[in-house]
């Protein structure tokens, strides 16, 4: 196929595709809006319509109309092309303008697992390709602190949770972040990575481990972080973790804990042993824990690590990465607290 390059350029509205990803203001004869490409709180990305390009003062991205959609969505060249000679921007400017505004949220569909000509998430130096957020209708760069990949039992990705830490806006104390990040279909046929969780019932963290090991016993641990410190440690057990934390636990498919060994570890603490236990408030209602889960999934057994007397909050990762514990100490720490769980009834 070969492509009349300058023809497809003239006949796109280079201000419209932009603004199918980038929130555009009017400035004299060119467009500003903060930069897809960066991280800023001020507009330093420019749309020059009159020289069909693109330009970023504060990253020096420089493209035009072809290579600003392949940097955006991470097309090659000729899946841009496609792109833009599949659609009308100049009819539907109006259009466009008006779903940027409104919120474009249900309308991405995760496809699991990821297909394999995807673009990968991460573009280098810690940076992901852009993201687009459906709440915030915005398309924006990440760098996290930790990316976690999400597999199916035969080891195909199924999409990603990323930690984000920043100071909070207001307080400036440290927070972090645990977004979802799937491979998306929108409503017209587009396809991007979004902010967007994983379709429930939602895959556990650790399923090709589980696959992998048919018959090891299964060490769930609470967060990608100790799922990656206990998995690293102690092979002889598939090592599993949950996406969405102590409230996204009802969402997640626990069928693959059915006829497995189940040793539970909870964080050293209250919130901890919720999460691992369920608990039950004065009114009788019972929040389940993943005990019930497993339970519930037919778990041949199901026991738990006693963490309690160690510091609040205390995890396996703490014990490896900060307390620097080798994982026979551990484990020998393990062994002498191990208790059996009596599933509350739900
Ligand atoms: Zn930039």
């Amino acid at each position: 196929m070969s492509i009349d390059v300058e023809q497809l350029k003239a006949g796109v509205d280079l201000v419209a595709v932009v603004r199918q990803y980038v929130k555009l203001r009017k400035s004299g004869r060119e467009f500003e809006g903060l930069c897809p490409f960066h991280a800023e709180s001020t507009p330093s990305f420019t749309v020059i319509p009159h020289k069909g390009f693109v330009h970023c003062f504060g990253c020096g991205a420089h493209h035009d109309v072809i290579g600003f959609v392949q940097a955006i969505t991470g097309a090659d060249f000729h899946g841009a092309c496609a792109q833009l000679g599949a659609r009308d921007y100049q009819a539907a400017r109006e259009g466009v303008r008006r779903e940027v505004e409104a919120p474009l949220e249900g309308k991405w569909v995760a496809l699991m697992p990821v297909p394999e000509d995807a673009p990968d998430l991460m573009a280098g130096n810690g940076w992901t390709v852009p993201i687009w957020n459906p709440k915030t209708s915005k398309l924006r760069r990440m760098k996290p602190t930790r990316v976690d990949a999400y597999h199916g039992a035969d080891g195909a990705l199924l999409g990603y949770v990323l930690r984000c830490d920043f100071p909070d806006h207001d307080t400036g104390k440290p927070r972090k972040w645990t977004p979802q990040v799937t491979w998306c279909v929108g409503e017209d046929g587009k396809r991007q990575w979004c902010l967007q969780a994983f379709p429930e019932p939602r895959p556990l963290l650790g399923l090709d481990a589980l696959a992998a090991k048919p018959n090891a016993p299964v060490l769930v641990v609470e967060g990608e972080k100790c799922r990656a410190a206990g998995a690293g440690a102690w092979p002889q057990y598939a090592v599993v973790a949950w996406p969405g934390g102590s409230n996204g636990m009802g969402k997640v498919d626990w069928a693959p804990l059915a006829g497995r060994e189940v040793v539970l570890w909870p964080d050293a603490d209250d919130a901890g042993r919720k999460a691992m236990l369920g608990h039950c408030n004065d009114a009788g209602d019972v929040t389940p824990g993943v005990a019930m889960y497993a339970a519930r999934s037919a778990a041949r057994s199901i026991r738990l690590i006693d963490s309690s007397g160690m510091p609040k909050g205390w995890d396996i990762a703490d014990a490896l990465n900060v307390d620097g514990w080798a994982p026979r100490q551990l484990a020998a720490w393990a062994a002498a607290r191990v208790i059996d769980v009596t599933v509350l009834p739900a």
